[in-house]
């Protein structure tokens, strides 16, 4: 099985926290990891494989992540092959909405259907990436992130715990519906 980090607090500590808390997680198996840190903005890390490359991958880039709130996410693929597309987190198409889930969206066929009929482009062959995109169609319309957050999870069925940032608050959001584990 897999697992979900999130930390809110100092900035440099994020990061650092984040990984340490997905090594805890190794235990129960995965087959990629990623994470994501928000802030102003958000920006995301993700790789198929074990741990060691996603800390390779991240200590390639020229600016290390860093910022107030963050999410990390070992997977256990179940929809889509253990890729770095279908790696965990999965963001809109401006990359203002990261989201690590574990579980399954059972109506997410429905939901993408509905998506792409207005246009939205996906990423990845999850379930999960169904959750940022409606996610950002809330906050198009006007919601908060928090209003947001829960309009989109409230089209979900199925079993599942979820953990949301949205770039421009420190805030995270989290969500469990049903017994995902
Ligand atoms: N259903 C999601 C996927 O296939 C999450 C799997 C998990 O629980 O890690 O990406």
């Amino acid at each position: 099985m897999c697992g979900i980090i999130g930390y809110v607090g100092d900035t440099d500590r994020t990061l650092p926290a984040l990984l340490g808390g997905l090594a805890n997680l190794e235990y129960r198996g995965y087959d990629s990891a990623g994470v994501a840190v928000g802030g102003d903005t958000v920006r995301v890390e993700k790789r198929s494989g074990q741990l060691d490359a996603l800390e390779a991958a991240l200590d390639g880039l020229d600016t290390p992540l860093g910022g107030p709130v963050g999410v990390g996410h070992t997977r256990w693929s179940t929809h889509g092959p253990p890729t770095d597309a279908n790696a965990h987190p999965h963001t809109d198409a401006a990359g203002r909405v990261a989201v690590v889930h574990n579980g399954i969206i059972e109506n997410y066929r429905t939901l993408r259907d509905e998506l792409e009929a207005e246009g939205v482009t996906f990423a990845s062959e999850t379930d999960t990436e169904v959750v940022p995109h409606l996610v950002a169609r809330e906050l198009r319309a006007g919601h908060d992130p928090e209003a947001a957050v829960r309009a989109a999870t409230d089209r979900l069925d199925g079993s599942y715990a979820l953990a949301v940032v949205v770039a421009g608050t420190d805030a995270l959001f989290a969500v469990r519906h049903g017994s995902p584990l």
